[in-house]
C-alpha cells in the first residue's frame, strides 16, 4: 500500500525529456482555456523567452453553468500542439473529462507529428470518477495530474490516485487546488498548501499546487496583499514539485477564469518569486 515507507516505487519519472519528482520543481504557466491561436502563440512565446518548457492549456472545460463557454475541445488541438512544437514546449497539462478526449489528444498529436507531450489532467470534479481513473490508469503513454477533490477527505483523494497506480500508470502527480468551504474565506477556495509535505510523506507522488484556482483572483486581496504571489511562496517553501498557474494575454477578454489570470509581463516576476521561495525550501 501507499503508506509503506519502504514503497519500492520510484519517486520520480521522466516524460518527453522533463523530469518530475519529489525533489524538483516544474512550472506550468499557461491558459486556463484556449480561446484563439493568437493568444496561444503569445503565451508560448513568452514561455520560451523565459526559458520555460511546460505549460497548461485547457481545451475541455468542466463548467458550473451549462451556458458558459465549454472549451474548444478537439478543434483547438492541432494549433495548440503545432505552436507548442514551434516554441519548444515539451509538456502541456490538459484536462480531460471523458475517455474520448484522450483518444482525440492521441489522434491530434499523431496528426501533427508528435511535436509536444501531454500530461492528462483530471480535475477536482472528477477526482472520484472511478471509471475515468481506471481508463486513464490503464494507459502508459501519458502521465497524469490528478487534482485533489475539493469536498472530500485527503485519504479519499489519495485512494483516487491509487486507482491510477493500481491500473498500471505510476506517472502520477497529485495536485492541491484549494478546498471548498462556506466560511466566507477571502479566497475562492481554502488554500491547502500546508498539505504539500503531508502528501509527500504519505506517498511517492510529486505534489503540484494550483494558486490560481485556490485564490481565485489576481487582484489584491481584501487586506491589500498580492495573494497569488504569497500562496505560491507558501506552497514552494512547503516543498511543491509543480505549479499550475493561469496566465492570459488579456485577462479581461478571457473566456474562463479571467479574474485570476496573471498577465504576460508578470511572468518573469512570477518566476523570480518562485526561484526565491525555492531557495528558502
Ligand atoms: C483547471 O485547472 O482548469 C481546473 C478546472 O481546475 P480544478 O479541477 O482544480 O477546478
Amino acid at each position: 500500500g501507499r503508506h509503506q515507507a519502504n514503497d519500492p516505487r520510484p519517486s520520480h519519472f521522466e516524460y518527453n525529456g522533463v523530469r518530475f519528482g519529489q525533489d524538483n520543481l516544474n512550472i506550468f504557466a499557461g491558459l486556463c482555456a484556449v480561446d484563439n491561436p493568437e493568444h496561444v502563440e503569445q503565451m508560448m512565446k513568452v514561455l520560451r523567452d523565459n526559458g520555460q518548457v511546460c505549460t497548461r492549456m485547457g481545451a475541455y472545460k468542466p463548467r458550473t453553468n451549462p451556458y458558459a463557454f465549454q472549451g474548444h475541445g478537439k478543434d483547438c488541438l492541432p494549433y495548440v500542439f503545432e505552436l507548442a512544437g514551434k516554441y519548444g514546449i515539451k509538456v502541456i497539462a490538459m484536462e480531460i473529462t471523458h475517455e474520448s478526449h484522450m483518444a482525440e489528444i492521441f489522434e491530434a498529436l499523431h496528426q501533427t507529428g508528435d511535436p509536444t507531450g501531454v500530461m492528462l489532467q483530471i480535475g477536482t470534479r472528477n477526482t472520484q470518477n472511478f471509471e475515468l481513473l481506471k481508463i486513464v490508469g490503464r494507459q502508459q503513454r501519458f502521465p497524469v495530474l490528478l487534482k485533489r477533490g475539493f469536498g472530500i477527505t485527503l485519504d479519499e483523494s489519495l485512494n483516487a490516485a491509487e486507482y491510477l497506480a493500481s491500473e498500471g500508470n505510476r506517472k502520477v502527480v497529485f495536485g492541491l487546488r484549494g478546498m471548498k468551504t462556506n466560511m466566507g474565506d477571502p479566497h475562492r477556495n481554502l488554500v491547502d498548501f500546508a498539505h504539500v509535505p503531508v502528501v509527500k510523506r504519505l506517498t511517492r507522488m510529486p505534489v503540484c499546487i494550483d494558486p490560481s484556482h485556490s485564490v481565485g483572483t489576481r487582484a489584491a486581496g481584501p487586506d491589500g496583499m498580492l495573494d497569488i504571489a504569497h500562496v505560491v511562496a507558501q506552497g514552494v517553501i512547503a516543498g511543491a514539485n509543480m505549479i499550475l498557474v493561469d496566465f492570459h494575454p488579456n485577462p479581461a477578454s478571457a473566456l474562463v477564469d479571467g479574474p485570476q489570470a496573471l498577465t504576460l509581463p508578470e511572468l518573469p516576476y512570477f518566476l523570480e518569486d518562485v526561484a526565491i521561495a525555492r531557495e528558502a525550501y
